[in-house]
C-alpha cells in the first residue's frame, strides 16, 4: 500500500509526533486533554466573539418569542422561548458509579435538547436562530419591521410575500435540515435541504410533507454542504454550518438559560463546585456554541468536553494536529461511517475549532457499540429515549473518571470538590424519532448489550 502524506508528513510520522493519534487511527475509544486550554479571561482577549454577541442573540430570540408562540402552539406555555428541561438521572448515576468502580462522584444531570420544541434536537437552537436572524434582517431592510413591533406581524402580509420571494438552503445529515426546513417553511421561505447519505428517511419525508425541497446525495455531510453551497444562487441564503457565527450564537444562548435552571435545581457552580459538560460533536457548531456560552457564563468553574464517534473524530483530529479543517478523518484512513448520523462528519469547522480551542478542556471518542449499550441503559433506567448521536456525551463521565488520561485531568481538583461536582450530559436529539425507528434502535441495543464488553 502506498503511504500517502498529510501536510507533508506520513501517517507514521504524525503518530510519532502525536502518540495519542495512534489510538484514534486504530478506532479505539480515547480521552484527550486539550493542551491549548487557557484561563477563560486570557482566552477571551483574543476571542472573535463576546458576551455582548450572546446577549444580542438572546434579545433577538425574545423579540421573536410572541411569533414563535403563535406559530408553534407547543411553545406557548413557555411564552415562545424554545428551551429544554434539565433533569436529574439518579438511577443512571448509580449505575455509572458501579461501572467506574466508584470513580465517578458528584451528581449527573441530562440536558434534554432531545425534547426541544419545534424540531427535537440541539439544532432547534442554532438553526432556528439563524432563520429568524435572516428573516428579521430582510423584514427590516425590505419592509418596515421595527424592533419594538409585535413580531407576530411576520406571519402575515407583506412579510409572507417577501419571504416567499427568498430562498433558504442548507446541507445536513438530517437535524439541521429539520430545523431550517420547519422554521423556513413556516415563515414562507422557499427552502431546500441538501441531505447526506446518512440522513434518515423519516426526516426527509417529514420535510417534504411541509413543502421543503429535499435533495439527496450519495456522499457524506461535506459533499451535501458543498453541493448546497454551489447551487445557492441570488436571493438564496445558504446556512453555512461550517462558518456561521449566527448558528454559533444561537447555540450559545443555551448557557444563559442553563444558569437559571442550575440555580433553580440548587446546583451551585464555582471553583469548589465544578461543572463538567459533555457535548456530542459533529461539525462543531452546536457543541462549540454551547461550550463557548458556558465558559462566558461560568468561567473557569466549567469544564467542557466534546464527544465524537471513533469513526468520525474530526474535531479531535483537527485540534490535535492543529490543522483544523485542513484535515479530514479520511486523510488518516478513518471511514466516517457511524450509526450516530448527526455526528457523521469527516471534516470539522475551522471557524469553530479555532474559536473554541482555548476554552475546551478535552475530547473523547466513543464506539457505536458503546452508544447502543448506553441507549439501552438510559431507556431502561430513566425511561429516556434518545437517538444514537445524543448518547455520545454519556460516556464522558466514564472517560474522565475511569481512564488514566481522564484522571490526570482531575488531579487539579480535591476529592471534596469532585464530590460536589455537577456533570451534565447534553442529550442532543431524539424527540422527533418515530416510535418504530426508536424500537429498531432499542432492538439493536439489546443485541449489543447481550455481547461481552470488548477489552
Ligand atoms: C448536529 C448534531 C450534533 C452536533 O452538532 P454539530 O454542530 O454538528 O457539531 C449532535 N447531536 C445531534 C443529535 C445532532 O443532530
Amino acid at each position: 500500500m502506498r503511504e500517502s502524506e498529510v501536510w507533508g508528513k506520513t501517517r507514521d510520522q504524525w503518530i510519532r509526533e502525536l502518540p495519542a493519534l495512534k489510538d484514534l487511527v486504530k478506532l479505539k475509544e480515547t480521552f484527550w486533554e486539550n493542551p491549548a486550554l487557557l484561563p477563560t479571561a486570557v482566552a477571551l482577549k483574543t476571542s472573535p466573539l463576546t458576551m455582548d454577541d450572546i446577549l444580542d442573540a438572546e434579545a433577538r430570540l425574545k423579540r421573536f418569542a410572541p411569533m414563535i408562540a403563535a406559530a408553534f402552539p407547543e411553545t406557548a406555555a413557555a411564552g415562545g422561548i424554545i428551551e429544554s428541561p434539565l433533569k436529574s438521572i439518579p438511577s443512571y448515576a448509580s449505575r455509572l458509579r458501579m461501572l467506574t468502580d466508584r470513580g465517578f462522584t458528584g451528581s449527573l444531570m441530562v440536558k434534554c435538547d432531545s425534547h426541544l420544541p419545534v424540531s427535537g434536537s440541539i439544532k432547534a437552537r442554532g438553526g432556528i436562530y439563524e432563520v429568524l436572524h435572516h428573516a428579521e434582517s430582510l423584514a427590516m431592510t425590505m419592509e418596515d419591521l421595527k424592533e419594538t413591533d409585535n413580531y407576530t406581524r411576520l406571519l402575515e402580509e407583506p412579510f409572507r410575500s417577501l419571504f416567499s420571494r427568498h430562498e433558504l438552503a442548507v446541507g445536513s445529515t438530517g437535524n439541521l435540515g429539520l430545523s431550517i426546513g420547519i422554521m423556513g417553511a413556516r415563515l414562507g421561505f422557499r427552502t431546500t435541504v441538501h441531505m447526506s447519505r446518512d440522513a434518515r428517511q423519516w426526516k426527509k419525508d417529514l420535510l417534504r410533507g411541509r413543502g421543503v425541497t429535499v435533495l439527496e446525495y450519495d456522499g457524506d455531510y461535506s459533499l451535501a454542504v458543498e453541493e448546497g453551497r454551489k447551487s445557492a444562487g441570488e436571493n438564496c441564503h445558504f446556512v453555512d454550518d461550517e462558518n456561521s457565527t449566527e448558528l454559533f450564537l444561537g447555540y450559545a444562548t443555551a448557557a444563559l438559560r442553563l444558569k437559571g435552571q442550575l440555580e433553580k435545581a440548587g446546583q451551585r457552580v464555582d471553583s469548589d463546585h465544578p461543572l463538567f459538560v459533555y457535548l456530542p460533536c459533529g461539525v462543531g457548531g452546536g457543541p462549540g456554541g454551547v461550550a463557548f456560552g458556558l465558559k462566558l457564563v461560568f468561567g473557569d468553574a466549567v469544564h467542557c468536553f466534546f464527544a465524537e464517534p471513533t469513526h468520525s473524530p474530526c474535531m479531535l483530529l483537527g485540534l490535535m494536529t492543529g490543522c483544523h479543517d485542513k484535515v479530514s478523518v479520511q486523510d488518516f484512513g478513518i471511514d466516517n461511517i457511524t450509526s450516530a448520523d448527526g455526528l457523521a462528519v469527516g471534516r470539522a469547522s475551522g471557524f469553530v475549532g479555532k474559536t473554541i480551542e482555548p476554552f475546551l478542556s478535552g475530547c473523547c471518542t466513543v464506539s457505536d457499540e458503546t452508544l447502543f449499550r448506553r441507549l439501552k441503559l438510559l431507556t431502561d433506567l430513566e425511561d429516556l429515549s434518545l437517538e444514537p448521536s445524543a448518547l455520545a456525551g454519556f460516556t464522558g463521565p466514564e472517560m474522565l473518571t475511569a481512564t488514566k488520561e481522564g484522571r490526570s485531568y482531575l488531579t487539579r481538583f480535591t476529592p471534596e470538590n469532585l464530590t460536589r461536582a455537577t456533570h451534565i450530559a447534553w442529550a442532543t436529539g431524539g424527540g422527533m424519532v418515530p416510535e418504530e425507528e426508536m424500537k429498531g434502535y432499542y432492538k439493536r441495543a439489546e443485541k449489543q448489550s447481550a455481547l461481552p464488553v470488548p477489552e
